[in-house]
């Protein structure tokens, strides 16, 4: 078998020397654990935190350790009666073409329901996330006004159309003229700005204000930066703010050096939730999979109907899986960034 290891810490951006792509033994299953053949997995922003050796919600991934990924697989091997060979499961197995898990760590995925690859993004972990984030901390309520950046990834593209199901108007933020092409026309966004374009978050912000003529009820929160800075102020009394990721900070280090800008200091940012009531609410989905089944039952049949899109940006080889996985952190992937391992 073959893994990708942490090299070395990232100072800023990742490169390509912090990966080592490495042969590895064969594991073999011990009692009740299940041996699987990796033949797609996931690449997420959250484990460019995983990189850093910074106290967070989980451990960082040791130097020398595997990198951290979910993927799905074929069971090769099983040691326990809820899994047999030729079985597909999720599981946490990392950058590896094989991993060994616990049976009770892995959820069985029935590959004649749906393409095995929706397991890692409209219907796996990053879905859930958008559906889960924007309906507990969200509130979301027909004819108001909702935002999300990283528009058509797998979380934001799952927000505006959720919402959008929901009767609210929808305004994506994406990186490129094309994304947001995709954004309007793919999922259903009413309009979609470029980042990009604007090199100030206040001609951002005057954008964004044509677009949501009512204001801003619920910013769906993926990126803080400049979009963080220009939504703020045109957010409704008693908006909500599901804060979901920050990417945008994610190379800086600490809080990055966005945070020092004036219109993010921690004063006008504490004035705004005061003065405008507004509700801010951190979640880590790990935390809430006892409402994974709802988010399956209720979103499953829509993405099984086309009602709910899904795009996916493929990746070959795991050794291409560091490339992939720098680039998505700059905006380079088109959809849920999957790598194919077989
Ligand atoms: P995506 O597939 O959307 O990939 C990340 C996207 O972020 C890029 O494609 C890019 O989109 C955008 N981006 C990168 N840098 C910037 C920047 N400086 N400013 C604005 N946008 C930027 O990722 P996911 O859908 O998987 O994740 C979206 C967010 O949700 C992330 O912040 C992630 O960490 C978070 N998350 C949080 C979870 C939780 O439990 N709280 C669970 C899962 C995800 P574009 O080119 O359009 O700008």
């Amino acid at each position: 078998m073959y893994r990708i290891a942490l090299a070395s810490r990232p100072t800023g951006a990742p490169e390509t020397a912090n990966f080592s792509y490495e042969e590895a033994p064969m594991p073999s299953p011990g009692p009740g654990e299940v041996l699987v053949r990796v033949h797609y997995m996931s690449l997420d922003p959250y484990m460019r935190g995983r990189m850093d050796d910074a106290k967070s919600y989980a451990a960082p991934v040791p130097i020398g350790g595997t990198m951290e990924a979910g993927g799905v697989g074929e069971v090769i091997a099983s040691n326990d009666p809820a899994f047999a060979p030729g079985d597909f499961a999720f599981g946490m197995f990392g950058w590896a073409t094989h991993g060994v898990q616990p049976a009770r760590m892995l959820r069985k995925i029935d590959p004649s329901a749906m393409p095995i690859t929706t397991a890692l993004g409209v219907l796996g972990m990053p879905g859930f996330t958008g559906w889960f984030g924007l309906m507990e901390h969200g509130k979301p309520k027909p004819g108001e006004t909702l935002v999300v950046a990283a528009a058509t990834g797998p979380v934001g593209s799952m927000v505006g159309q959720v919402a959008r199901l929901a009767g609210l108007r929808t305004v994506g933020i994406a990186g490129g003229a094309d994304k947001c092409r995709i954004a309007t026309e793919t999922f259903s966004f009413d309009a979609c700005l470029d980042h990009r374009a604007f090199d100030t978050a206040a001609d951002l912000r005057r954008a964004l204000a044509a677009e949501c003529p009512d204001g801003i009820d619920i910013y769906f929160e993926n990126v803080g930066g400049k979009v963080l800075e220009a939504v703020l102020p045109l957010m409704n009394n008693f908006g909500r703010i599901p804060v979901c990721g920050m990417i945008s900070w994610y190379n800086a280090g600490g809080l990055g050096a966005g945070a020092s800008e004036p219109g993010l200091s921690a004063p006008a940012l504490w004035r705004s939730i005061l003065v405008k009531f507004l509700s801010v609410n951190g979640f880590i989905i790990s935390n809430h999979f006892d409402r994974y089944p709802d988010f399956l039952s209720e979103v499953a049949p829509r993405v099984a109907s086309g009602e709910i899109r899904y795009l996916e940006d493929v990746a070959e080889g795991l050794e291409n899986a560091p490339a992939a996985f720098m680039a998505m952190l700059r905006g380079g992937n088109t959809g849920k960034q999957i790598v194919k391992l077989i």
